[in-house]
């Protein structure tokens, strides 16, 4: 990948390795057969991630992308309309799984930062009886990967609560993201469990654990998620040994996300100072840094493999448009080279 030895990959939060705490849980972990509902690991986290985020019922699955299409097809019927952003993962890397396993018809809208704006959806969502396809959820991203890590405002979720339950649509969370969301924003955990119908957290970004994502939902969708779970494949035996490594996460790894925040900060304003107009830190909220190359002489992919050379790897998203994640792995001095070679490059 690179030439010279790694100095930070700032690729993406999912590529952390479980520290050594996290593999002793995860070798000491009480195991059954999780399909007979025997798993005591997997039991506790679903309980234990309920309680979190203040839902009935949840349910482990082994990808977010699963998490997400269950809770999709909990929200929406064959031939029903999910409204979301334009950038939103599930329309963006899910490879048209709402379509095929849901029989879904997505519908999308341009946002400022992926962000939905309420009076905007307030003029698209199509409650029965106008003869339409009837709007069944709304999808909001939170925080917001292609929208740089952006977290919407408590107030802007509520109002979209309050939008979908006078149209008679259900609201969803892809809430990949939601643990930095919560640091970065100081509302509870719960306080945004009660806005949604269904959520899908991540365990595997940046709470560090190697697999693993959890569906919140009431019991009763719950239920009719576990079936849905099985039908896609995603019924595990012994998963107690990867929730596992979800209970050490949520158990300490939430707090220290404010470190990769900082982080991130740092690096955006490190880079805008040598490279301005390249990045603008105070977009920063969370964990991810995005980057324009317009005027820097590089595009997208060149300035990826010209710092891929130098040891720091970072993403593609656009033609124009790099992305960089911070994470349990990097740290301060790996960052603050990272920001060295990167504001050398765009400076040209
Ligand atoms: C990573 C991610 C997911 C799920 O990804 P998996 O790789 O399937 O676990 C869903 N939504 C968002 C916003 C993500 O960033």
């Amino acid at each position: 990948m690179s030439r010279s030895p790694l100095v930070a990959d700032l690729r993406s939060d999912t590529l952390t390795r479980p520290t050594a705490g996290m593999r002793a849980a995860m070798a000491e972990a009480e195991v059954g057969d999780d399909v007979y509902g025997e798993d005591p690991s997997v039991n506790a986290l679903e309980a234990e991630m309920a309680a979190l985020l203040g839902k009935e019922a949840a349910l482990f699955v082994p990808t977010g992308t699963m998490g997400n299409q269950i809770c999709v097809r909990l929200l929406v019927p064959p031939a029903g309309e999910l409204l979301c952003d334009a950038d939103a993962h599930i329309v963006t890397y899910e490879n048209g799984g709402a379509a095929q396993h849901g029989s879904v018809q997505t519908r999308t809208l341009v946002s400022a930062r992926g962000l939905l704006d309420p009076d905007a959806v307030a003029a698209q969502v199509r409650p029965e009886g106008w003869g339409t396809v009837v709007t069944s959820a709304v999808a909001v991203e939170h925080t917001h990967n292609r929208g740089g890590g952006a977290v919407y405002p408590l107030e802007t979720l509520r109002r979209l609560r309050a939008v979908t339950t006078e149209r008679g649509a259900a609201l969803h969370c892809d809430g990949a993201r939601i643990f930095n969301a919560h640091v970065a924003s100081g509302v509870p955990l719960a306080t945004y469990g009660e806005l949604f119908d269904a959520m899908s957290v991540c365990l595997s970004k940046g709470l560090g654990a190697p697999v693993g994502s959890v569906v919140l939902a009431g019991a009763e969708a719950i239920a009719r998620g576990r079936v849905l779970r099985h039908r896609l494949g995603g019924a595990m035996r012994q998963a107690g040994i990867i929730a596992a490594a979800g209970r050490y996460a949520i158990a300490h790894h939430i707090e220290r996300l404010a470190e990769d925040h900082r982080r991130a900060k740092e690096l955006a304003t490190a880079i805008a100072d040598k490279a301005p107009g390249t990045v603008d830190p105070a977009r920063v909220e969370t964990n991810i840094v995005l980057i324009d190359t317009t005027g820097s002489g590089h595009d997208a992919t060149s300035l990826t493999a010209a710092a891929a050379e130098e040891g720091v790897l970072v993403g593609v998203v656009a033609p124009r448009q790099v992305r960089l994640v911070t994470h349990l792995d990097v740290d301060d001095e790996g960052c603050a080279r990272a920001a060295e070679v990167l504001s050398r490059l765009l400076a040209g």
